[in-house]
C-alpha cells in the first residue's frame, strides 16, 4: 500500500489529485476494487465515511456539494455498487448540485466482449444518461486529469453530478512518482463569475419598476450560489416581496417584514411581474400557468443555464450570469431605475400573511390524543426557534409538506429537502453531510415511511458519534395507516404503527425516545440537541392523520374501475 520513493500507483494518484483540490472528505461504501483506495485516502489525512448503502453515501455527497459549494465526492465499488450509487448522483444532476461519483469498474476486456466477468457492467454508458457528464480513466497517468475535469464539470455553469469511471487494473498500476506529481492538477477557479450584459440588467429593472403587483422567487440556486449578503441588499432596497422556495427558506430569515412565504398563494396568484432568482419554473412552481398564476403575470429570469429561460413561459427579461454578479448589477441599476412597490401590494399580503400566521398558530395550539402533525411539528418547531443554527432535513409526503411551513428557518443554507425530484431516501444521507461538513446540530424530520429508505443509515450516525437526531413522525403508513385491507393482508398503503424506531438507535448505541404527546417530544429534543450526540425520537401519531400524497394530490390518478376483488 505504501508506494516506494520512486513509484507509486492508480489508489495514490487519485487521493493525491483530490487532496490538491481541496476535497477533504469521500463518502462511500468499499468493495473491489476500490477498498485500498479507501484506506490510501484515509491515510492520507482524508476523512472516509463509510455507509451501509451507496445510494445513501451518494446523497450525501451530493448534500456536501450543495453545503460547501465544492463537489461531493462519493466512492463505489464495481457493478451493483456503482449501480446503487446512480439514483443519487441523477438526483444531484436534477437538483443542481455538483458532485463526483468515482467507482471502480471491472476488467474492460472481459466487460466489452460481454465474458461474463465478476460484477460486469458497462458502468461509462450506464452512467451517462444520469449525470452531467462521464467519464472513464483508461491509463494511470491520466488520473490527475480527470479528477480536474470532474471537479471543474460538476462545480462550473450548472452545477451537477459526473460520473468517474476507474477500471480495477488502472488503479492497481504504477507510475512513476514523478510522473504522478507532475500529473497533479489543480483546477483554478472551479466556478468562474459569469457577468450579466448590462441591457439585461436595464431590460429587468425595467420588468419589475414598471410592476404594480412584483415578486421576487427565490430559489435554492441561490441559497447555493452564496450571494446573501447581495440578496438582502437588492430585496430590502428594491422593497420588493420575496417569496423562498423550500430549501431557499432561511437566506433571508423567515421573519424578514418583506417575506410573503405565510402568503404564498395570493402572492403568486396576483403578482403581474415576477424575478426569479435561482429558481426554474417547473411543476414545484406550477410550470407558471393560470389560474395559480396571474395569466396577466410577467417573468424576469436570474439563471445560469440560458437554456432554462423559455422553458415553461416567456421570459420578458432573461438575465444570463451567475447569481452573486447578477443581483449586485440589479443593486447598483436601481440607482438610475428605481422601483417604488405600491402600497396597496404590501398591505394586500401583510393582511394575507396575518390571516394566515393567525390560522397557524391556533393549529399548532390544539392538542389532540393522538398527537397530529401540527402538533407534533409545532412542539419541534418551538425547540428549533431556540436553536436556529440546527439543520433541517426533512422528507415524507405530510411530514415534508406540513414541516415546510411549520418550520421556519433563519439561517441560509439549513435546510434539505427533497427537492426538484420529490425523492424518497436522501434523509439519513443528507442528514450525515450535514453534521460531517459543517460540525453543527442536525434535525432530520422524517415520516416513517420515508425514514426506512435509508434507516439502516442510523448506524453510520451512531458509528461516526454525530450529532444527528432523527424525528419520526410516525402514522403507521405511506401518507397515513389507516387504510382498511380488502383482504386478509395490510392495505398497500399501511406499515406497522406500533414499530418502535427508536430502538434502531439504541441497537446501535444511540440513544432512543419513544413520545406521544408534544410535552414528550419538546423534551426529547431538548435533551438529544443538548446531547449533540446520536438519537431516534419516534412520535406515536394518529394513524388517521395525513393525506394521500399530500399536497400533491392533484398529481395522484386514481382508478376510476371497479375495485378488483382481493383474492388470495
Ligand atoms: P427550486 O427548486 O428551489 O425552485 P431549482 O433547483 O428549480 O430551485 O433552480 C435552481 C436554478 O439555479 C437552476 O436553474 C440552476 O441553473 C440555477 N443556478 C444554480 N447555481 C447558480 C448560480 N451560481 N448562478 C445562477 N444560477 C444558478
Amino acid at each position: 500500500m505504501t508506494p516506494s520513493a520512486d513509484l507509486t500507483d492508480g489508489f495514490h494518484f487519485v487521493v493525491d489529485a483530490l487532496q490538491a483540490n481541496d476535497i477533504d472528505t469521500i463518502y462511500g461504501l468499499v468493495g473491489i476494487p476500490i477498498t485500498d483506495l479507501a484506506r490510501v485516502a484515509q491515510a492520507r489525512g482524508m476523512r472516509f465515511i463509510g455507509f451501509r448503502q451507496e445510494t445513501s453515501a451518494g446523497n450525501a455527497a451530493a448534500a456536501a456539494g450543495f453545503l460547501t459549494g465544492r463537489p461531493g465526492v462519493c466512492l463505489t465499488p464495481s457493478g451493483p455498487g456503482f449501480l446503487n450509487g446512480l439514483p443519487a448522483l441523477a438526483n444531484a444532476t436534477t437538483n443542481c448540485f455538483p458532485m463526483i461519483q468515482i467507482s471502480g469498474s471491472s476488467n474492460r476486456a472481459l466487460v466489452d466482449l460481454q465474458r461474463g466477468d465478476y460484477q460486469d457492467l458497462d458502468q461509462l454508458n450506464a452512467a451517462r444518461p444520469f449525470a452531467k457528464a462521464a467519464f472513464r480513466v483508461d491509463r494511470v497517468e491520466d488520473i490527475g486529469l480527470a479528477v480536474a475535469r470532474a471537479i471543474r464539470t460538476a462545480a462550473s455553469g450548472r452545477p451537477g453530478g459526473v460520473y468517474l469511471d476507474i477500471p480495477g487494473a488502472v488503479l492497481g498500476q504504477a507510475l512513476a512518482a514523478g510522473a504522478a506529481a507532475a500529473g497533479v492538477w489543480r483546477v483554478v477557479d472551479p466556478a468562474p463569475r459569469q457577468l450579466p450584459a448590462p441591457e439585461a440588467v436595464d431590460r429587468a429593472l425595467d420588468v419589475v419598476a414598471q410592476a404594480r403587483r412584483p415578486l421576487i422567487v427565490l430559489g435554492k440556486g441561490a441559497a447555493y450560489a452564496r450571494a446573501d449578503a447581495e440578496i438582502r441588499d437588492f430585496v430590502e432596497a428594491s422593497g420588493i416581496p420575496f417569496l423562498p422556495m423550500s430549501m431557499a427558506k432561511g437566506l433571508l430569515p423567515d421573519s424578514h417584514r418583506q417575506s410573503v412565504a405565510a402568503a404564498r398563494s395570493l402572492a403568486i396568484g396576483r403578482a403581474d411581474a415576477v424575478l426569479l432568482v435561482g429558481a426554474r419554473l417547473n411543476w414545484l412552481l406550477g410550470h407558471g400557468d393560470s389560474p395559480q398564476w396571474s395569466p396577466d403575470a410577467k417573468f424576469a429570469q436570474v439563471d445560469i443555464a440560458a437554456s432554462e429561460f423559455d422553458s415553461n413561459q416567456p421570459i420578458a427579461a432573461p438575465l444570463a450570469g451567475d447569481i452573486t454578479s447578477v443581483v449586485a448589477a440589479l443593486r447598483a441599476g436601481l440607482a438610475t431605475r428605481p422601483v417604488d412597490v405600491p402600497r396597496e401590494w404590501i398591505d394586500e399580503l401583510a393582511d394575507r400573511r396575518a390571516t394566515n400566521d393567525a390560522k397557524m398558530r391556533q393549529r399548532l395550539a390544539e392538542n389532540p390524543h393522538p398527537m397530529r402533525f401540527y402538533n407534533a411539528l409545532g412542539a419541534i418547531r418551538s425547540v428549533l426557534q431556540s436553536n436556529p443554527d440546527v439543520y433541517v432535513v426533512n422528507e415524507g409526503a405530510n411530514a415534508l409538506d406540513l414541516a415546510r411551513n411549520v418550520i421556519d428557518m433563519e439561517l441560509p443554507r439549513h435546510r434539505l429537502d427533497t427537492g426538484t425530484w420529490g425523492v424518497m431516501g436522501i434523509g439519513m444521507g443528507y442528514a450525515i453531510a450535514a453534521a460531517v461538513e459543517t460540525g453543527k446540530p442536525v434535525v432530520a424530520i422524517e415520516g416513517d415511511s420515508a425514514f426506512g429508505f435509508s434507516g439502516m443509515e442510523v448506524e453510520t450516525i451512531c458509528r461516526y458519534r454525530l450529532p444527528v437526531t432523527v424525528v419520526i413522525l410516525n402514522n403507521g403508513g405511506v401518507y397515513r395507516g389507516d387504510e382498511k385491507p380488502t383482504g386478509a393482508r395490510p392495505a398497500p398503503t399501511v406499515l406497522n404503527a406500533a414499530s418502535r424506531h427508536e430502538l434502531i438507535a439504541e441497537a446501535f448505541g444511540g440513544k432512543g425516545y419513544h413520545v406521544s404527546t408534544p410535552d414528550e417530544l419538546r423534551a426529547a429534543l431538548t435533551e438529544s440537541l443538548a446531547s449533540n450526540g446520536p438519537s431516534v425520537i419516534d412520535c406515536a401519531l394518529d394513524p388517521a392523520a395525513g393525506v394521500e400524497s399530500g399536497h400533491l394530490a392533484g398529481l395522484n390518478p386514481t382508478s376510476t374501475a371497479t375495485p378488483v376483488s382481493a383474492g388470495g
